[in-house]
């Protein structure tokens, strides 16, 4: 049987199903203890689990502690506190009893925003309460620290410190029934490479009274019971994929070109202060997404709250430039704090740019801070979802605002700081001659900029045939505007998914692009890639392309062209 999920994190595993089930907490509301007794075993539960948190901090690596860091937060957060005693005090009710209530309560909050980076933000929530609960009563933790022999993990939900704490000689690849990409277990699975399917329904009834399963996290399927056949064919793919990324890590600090040696430049595509550590030899920052900022706060950032965040990732940045990507929220992104009317289409209705040209207060305190930034580094603004060369005129005006607000406040900033667009709604690609004058760069963000063309939403599943990245009307509309931004000696980037999908890395260049932004882990195989052909080879494999009328040949075209170029990559 084969089962769908999210492909969280790429690789194949193959092995015995170990099923984990998250320990349930059955809490009494009554309580034989007083009500100050109970507030002394909250406050010593909590200190407890905060002692713990700490001992976890020092002893795993920068994204870990991030996370741990954030428990420790949530744990000593006045709030909270604050709600657990007035339960106690005023209800009368057992000290776990108030700590599932204020964590409920919470926890609902965050269940209300649609957004799966506040869903999964809940998860945090839950792991921090069970580990005061566990320290109220003394319950059992189930441990995956210590697993018995390599197993694939398929668990109801991972909890992120169940996650960080992973036996991971022991971890071959993660199943979950819930989760998504943007879910810390996700993103430490990813940074352990453990492949991992996450969002699986009813996993664990599916896969428990199997013997053997397979996983691919690449696609995004787990298979029961396969046949000697199917492990096989596994078994030849797993060894391919490891050899490869092995041979990947030793790009990391090279720098980009061909193998003819022409020079690429690849760049970061970054979320805000978690700057990526050791991301090897970079270029530049091709998208920092400021959205994340926002989302990350209980409140608007202020003026100077943004300016420090933006002036440290220039800070981390050091002589290169980083483009700061303006507010792109609306859509599935929302902000708890900022209410936005209903709609019935929000990926076509009021986001990004629109909503900043709308709310202007606070479109200037962000242009604010980052103009202000500007003085201390290699700063560029870029605009998301610009769909008309009104959106540029109104969004340069804006920016200048800004800065005549900063010079009566006698603030220093980049007078001439670079302006940009993202190339993401089909109408400003089809005008991309005339928005080429008006900017001083673009970067193509094919994630929107395919949903649109094909009116095919991104995070639908069911839509998947029909969002086609390598469909040829894609490709064309990419070439056009590669090519007119060149042609007008406009820098092109391209910074949506794209740019890491190393089945594209060729056809890109043969387009003329010479500015790939990616996420850090996509760094070293796309220079692999890129190191593997040359620019006729491209130019060949481009004409080939041209001539195929569906996705499925253009594929076909670039897996063949794959296979003739892999034994070619050579160590330089
Ligand atoms: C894109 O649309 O390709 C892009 C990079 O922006 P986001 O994924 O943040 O919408
Ligand atoms: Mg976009």
């Amino acid at each position: 049987m084969e089962y769908r999920g999210i492909a969280a994190s790429p690789g194949i595993a193959m092995g015995p199903p170990f099923c984990f089930r998250q320990l349930r907490f059955h809490v009494e509301k009554e309580s034989a203890q007083s009500a100050p007794e109970n507030v002394e075993r909250w406050e010593s539960a909590r200190r407890d689990a905060v002692e713990e948190l700490r001992k976890l901090v020092v002893q795993v690596d920068d994204d870990q502690r991030m996370i741990f860091e954030a428990h420790i937060d949530i744990a000593q957060d006045c709030e909270i506190d604050e709600m657990v005693r007035k339960q106690i005090l005023e209800e009368g009710t057992s000290a776990e009893w108030a700590v599932q209530k204020a964590f409920g309560v919470f926890r609902d909050m965050l269940a209300e925003i649609e957004d799966p980076i506040f869903a999964e933000r809940a998860a945090d929530l839950d792991d921090v309460q069970r580990r005061i609960l566990r320290f109220l009563g003394g319950a059992q933790q189930v441990r995956l620290d210590a697993l018995p022999y390599p197993v694939v993990l398929v668990a109801d939900d991972l909890l992120p410190s169940d996650t960080a704490m992973l036996d991971r000689k022991n971890v071959l690849g993660i199943v979950t029934q819930t989760g998504g990409m943007t879910s810390h277990s996700a993103i430490l699975a990813r940074s352990f490479g453990i492949p991992a399917v996450l969002g699986v329904p009813n996993a664990i009834a599916a896969l428990e009274n199997a013997a053997q399963i397979i996983l691919d996290g690449t696609r995004g399927i787990v298979i029961s019971g396969p046949s000697q056949d199917l492990l096989e064919q596994y078994r030849q793919a797993q060894c391919q994929a490891e050899a490869h990324a092995a041979a990947a890590k030793r790009y990391l600090r090279k720098p980009a070109a061909l193998k003819d040696g022409r020079p690429m430049q690849v760049g970061l595509n970054i979320g805000g202060a978690d700057y990526p550590k050791d991301c090897g030899q970079y270029d530049f920052v091709g998208l920092f997404r400021t959205e994340f900022l926002y989302m990350n706060s209980d409140h608007l950032p202020t003026e100077e709250e943004q300016f420090a965040a933006y002036r440290q990732v220039l800070q981390c940045a050091g002589d290169r430039t980083v483009t700061l990507r303006t507010l792109d929220i609306g859509g599935d992104k929302t902000l708890p704090y900022l209410k936005l009317p209903e709609e019935m289409n929000p990926f076509l209705g009021k986001r990004a740019l629109r909503l900043c040209l709308e709310q202007e207060d606070l479109f200037q305190t962000q242009l604010c801070a980052a103009l202000r930034a500007s003085a201390y580094g290699n700063l560029r603004l870029m605009f998301p979802m610009v769909g008309s060369l009104e959106d540029i005129d109104r969004a340069k005006e804006c920016v200048r605002r800004a800065m005549r607000t900063l010079e009566r406040r006698g603030k220093a900033c980049n007078g001439n700081i670079p302006l940009g667009i993202m190339i993401e709604i089909p109408a400003i690609a089809e005008l991309a001659g005339q928005a080429a004058q008006e900017v001083d760069f673009a970067s193509i963000g094919t994630n929107d900029l395919c949903q649109y063309l094909y009116a095919a939403d991104r995070l639908n599943p069911d839509c998947t045939e029909y969002y086609q990245c390598f469909g040829p009307a894609f490709l064309r509309v990419l070439e056009r505007i590669i090519q007119v931004f060149r042609a007008a000696g406009k820098e092109i980037c391209v910074c949506g998914e794209l740019a890491g999908d190393t089945r594209a890395t060729a056809l890109l260049a043969a387009m003329g692009l010479e500015k790939y932004s990616v996420n850090a882990s996509q760094l070293p195989a796309l220079k692999q890639e890129m190191a593997s052909f040359t620019m006729d080879e491209a130019k060949e494999l481009k004409q080939k392309v041209w001539k195929a009328r569906t996705q499925a040949e253009i594929l076909a075209q670039i897996e063949a062209f794959q296979d003739n170029h892999k034994e070619g990559v050579q160590e330089k």
